[in-house]
């Protein structure tokens, strides 16, 4: 992989009065053809509205607005937004408003519904909050077309992984079944500054996707998956009755009428089958702690 400019980043970093905080993930991006093909990923029209998390020093958040209507740019980091707004996004660029803000903290649907089209949710973000926005980016969903994030390698693997792969479970399922989830690119360290200590990989989520089963109670089908996978080891007759609060005998007929054979563990089913285990659970009607 080509590196971009590298020469005297620390010494310009430093001039800038920027020392880059472990604590807040940050890890600027320094190689131009990964913000070019994190930003192409975004597929971006004219009358977009794009969340960036974690803007930084704007690497990104530059290419987004010469190509979207409207960028929210959002930063932690007091300092860091302050240089972003002041010194590196050009006078003239009325379309981008910089955010001092905890990303976990925006509202999705506030702002959707005041610009009318779907987001579009971007961002080389720290590792320590990329499961908890994954999670509110699909709670956030209906607010949402698409999301291209930067995760940990490990993490990406998660969320792309299919059945009986080592990788797959909660974060797979969950994701591919709110979203449609592609690996974009694998980003080596060097791509960073400074650089982070493993292998990042780029992930593109569609939302609003339509699905060939659909579970009728979502937040029972959360339950029935974190359940599944609870205990890892336990075959999934024991893990539902464990992780649901029901009898044995409960777990097996719904597992009876799904047609799943219950000395299966959890990481075998497919998105579809965790479907179908939940609508029936609801079917059956039994009273679910969750
Ligand atoms: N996107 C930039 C910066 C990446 S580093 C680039 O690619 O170069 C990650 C950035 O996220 C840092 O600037 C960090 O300060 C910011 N950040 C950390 N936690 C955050 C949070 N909870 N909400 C918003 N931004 C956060």
């Amino acid at each position: 992989m080509r590196v971009g400019r590298n020469k005297g980043i620390a010494a310009l970093f430093k001039s800038m009065g920027i020392f880059p905080q472990k604590r807040l993930g940050q890890h600027f991006l320094k190689d131009t053809l990964v913000s070019q093909a994190i930003v192409a990923a975004c597929e971006l029209e004219n009358d977009d509205v794009v969340i960036e998390i974690g803007a930084g020093l704007g690497v990104l958040t530059l290419p987004l607005c010469g190509k979207a209507r409207k960028v929210f740019a959002i930063e932690l980091d007091e300092g860091i937004a302050q240089i972003l707004r002041e010194r590196i996004l050009p006078k003239d660029a009325k379309n981008v408003e910089v955010i001092r803000e905890d990303a976990l903290d925006f509202d999705f649907h506030d702002t959707h519904r005041r610009y009318g089209k779907k987001l579009k949710a971007v961002g080389n973000l720290p590792y320590s909050i990329s499961t908890p926005i994954l999670f509110k980016l699909i709670e956030s969903r209906d607010a949402l077309s698409l999301a291209v994030l930067m995760f940990q390698k490990e993490v990406s693997d998660r969320i792309v992984a299919k059945p009986g792969n080592k990788s797959y479970g909660i974060l797979s399922v969950i994701s591919q079944y709110f979203a449609k989830a592609e690996s974009i690119m694998v980003v080596g360290p060097g791509a960073f500054y400074p650089q982070p200590e493993v292998n990042s990989a780029v992930v593109r989520l569609r939302f609003g996707i339509s699905r060939t089963v659909v579970a009728e109670d979502e937040t029972l089908f959360t339950a029935v998956v974190k359940a599944a996978f609870g205990k890892r080891r336990k075959i999934l007759r024991n893990a539902l009755t464990y992780g649901l609060h029901l009898s044995l005998k409960e777990v097996n007929n719904v597992l009876n009428v799904s047609g799943i054979d219950g000395k299966r563990r959890a990481e075998t089913l497919s998105v579809e089958e965790f479907v179908r285990l939940s609508n029936i659970l609801k079917e059956i009607g039994l009273p679910i702690q969750r």
